[in-house]
């Protein structure tokens, strides 16, 4: 090697040290590296998740997320201290810390570090999140959840609500948002209902999102099968009535996989010659970990985990795309040891933890479904699906209650105490949270430990997207329109179903909340984007806003 090439060399070696040292901040990376993202969440997963499932269900070997682990998350909301998965989801979609049940919009208290206040009159107004921006800069955008899609995380990508629970709201605005591709659960969610109270997750609109869905063109699907024969965009795929079965418990002939559905999703959005935008969650690790069920916990994290190896797969074959990863707030506080094991835990081998797990076939969950209502097949059902040998203490317990949720507790602590887990909680936990990114080109893989509302600048920065602007153009707010010397009238006759009378020199133009078109001259004009209302003001785009003259 001559002198020249091994300075070369050293200095190659010294400025990758240097890279590597220093990290890379939001504000180094270089905008519009990325076509396409792919932003997978494992709703609830700490990182004991990961740490757990790697020693059951991989022998200890590296997961497939392990590789694009770049830094730490806070995950805290814009003025508590524990996130839900509503207020956490929206700073990761819109770049906006926020307060409990807020789906996509802005805080009215912002009092923690790092929390963005909202200009005056700004509060609970909603915020464009990276897949509304992605849309609307013509990229084809996609959710992908086992949980209904109307979830809080699918709907913060997707919606714009006041209480995560308003299913009529949120189901209304994804059916018009011109998404996709969207596959998940909540069929049941969708359909007809005249229910008459608000945050019910019934619709209270008397409106069938399901004949909607169809209006729009859109093509449904509901089995393993049909989904793989899809060919081309614009689906929805509703595999269950509520929340799809948890990976363990899965019929692997009719119900797709998370990752079979994100491996479909990228196939039909990558035919987009702009680019796509993909947010997919594994909702249910953290359902499981509210339960403190640890083989759901971890084999629900294992699924996840495989459609992370799906994106990453994409990934290394087309370079222009990015993909992260990173979880809303802990869940359960599992911990690997618990008060039994503050004594003797550096003498134990990683067996004694792993290896009642390792005989489980489905999880705690639907054993305690299958359990008959006399408790006769208590005892072999647990052998038999949880490989678990019950105590008496422990039939007797089970044997007392009727309650499904109180056995899958049972069934969860009686597996916690043989694999010496520990749990603090049945709510959220408050610590940070890895980041997982994965670019071609490390100059952009965001590292440090950042805010969750980082994470959604960055992806924007990536796509080279402005929120902002985005939200400017998506969100026109009543005073705005009225500034603007266009009449409005708010129409709450039905509460459940408001109109907006837009009116210029004489001319009517009728908007409706949650829906992407206006009537006028007793026609259907439709425009990018949806109407929102916050129950006191009304955004509508400015695609539909410059057609009134
Ligand atoms: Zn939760």
């Amino acid at each position: 090697m001559s002198k020249m090439k091994i300075k070369l060399v050293t200095l190659t070696a010294f400025l990758a040290m240097t890279a590597v040292t220093q990290g890379v901040q939001l504000k180094d990376v270089k905008p519009g590296f990325a076509k396409n993202v792919i932003f997978l969440i494992p709703d609830g997963s700490s990182s004991t998740v990961s740490t757990l499932t790697r020693a059951v269900y991989n022998n200890g070997e590296s997961l497939n997320i392990d590789e694009m682990a770049s830094g730490m998350v806070k995950t805290y909301n814009s003025d508590t201290f524990i996130a839900d998965s509503a207020p956490a989801g929206t700073a990761l979609a819109t770049g906006w810390k926020t307060q409990d049940k807020l789906i996509g919009v802005k805080p009215k208290a912002a009092t923690l570090n790092g929390a963005r206040v909202p200009e005056v009159g700004d509060e609970l107004a909603p915020a464009a999140s990276v897949l509304e921006a992605a849309k609307l800069d013509g990229k084809a955008v996609g959710i992908v959840a086992t949980s209904e899609v109307l979830h809080a995380t699918p709907a913060d990508f997707t919606t714009h609500s006041i209480h995560r629970n308003n299913y009529s709201v949120i189901g209304e605005q994804q059916v018009h948002q011109n998404l996709n591709v969207v596959f998940g659960g909540g069929k049941s969610y969708l359909k007809k209902d005249n229910a008459t109270e608000a945050n019910s997750k019934k619709r209270t609109d008397g409106e069938d999102m399901l004949e909607s869905l169809q209006a729009n063109g859109y093509n449904i699907v509901q089995t393993l099968d049909e989904m793989k024969r899809l060919n081309k965009d614009f689906v929805w795929g509703l595999f269950a009535e509520k929340d799809m079965p948890y990976d363990l418990d899965r019929d692997k002939g009719t119900t797709p996989s998370l990752a079979e559905m994100t491996e479909k999703a990228i196939e039909l959005l990558s035919k987009d010659k702009d680019g796509f935008f993909l947010m997919v969650e594994g909702s249910k690790v953290d359902w499981a970990g509210h339960a403190n069920n640890p083989i759901a916990i971890t084999s629900e994290y294992a699924a996840f985990d495989k459609a992370v190896g799906v994106a990453l797969d994409y990934a290394k074959k087309n370079s222009d795309t990015l993909v992260v990863a990173v979880t809303d707030h802990g869940t359960g506080g599992l911990s690997i040891g618990n008060l039994k094991t503050s004594k003797n835990y550096p003498e134990l081998p990683v067996d004694v933890f792993t290896k009642d797990m390792k005989k489980a076939k489905f999880t705690e969950v639907l054993t305690a479904e299958k359990i008959s209502k006399d408790k006769a097949n208590t005892k072999s059902l647990a052998k038999e699906m949880l490989g678990l040998d019950l105590t008496t203490e422990e039939l007797n317990m089970i044997e007392k209650t009727q309650k499904t949720s109180e056995i899958e507790t049972i069934l969860g602590k009686a597996m916690s105490e043989r694999a010496h887990l520990g749990w603090t909680t049945n709510g959220h936990t408050g610590e940070d949270v890895p980041l997982y990114v994965y670019t071609s080109n490390y100059a952009n893989q965001l590292t440090g430990t950042v805010n969750n509302s980082d994470i959604a600048l960055y992806i924007a920065k990536a796509m080279n997207l402005d929120l902002d602007k985005a939200t400017d153009e998506l969100f026109v707010s009543g005073k705005k329109i009225k500034d603007m010397g266009i009449e409005l009238d708010i129409d709450s006759t039905n509460k459940f179903q408001p109109i907006f009378k837009l009116s210029k020199n004489g001319k009517q133009y009728t908007f409706h909340e949650n829906k992407n078109y206006y009537e006028t001259d007793g026609k259907k004009v439709k425009f990018n984007g949806i109407v929102v209302f916050n129950g006191k003001e009304v955004f509508i785009p400015n695609a539909a806003i410059k057609d009134i003259k």
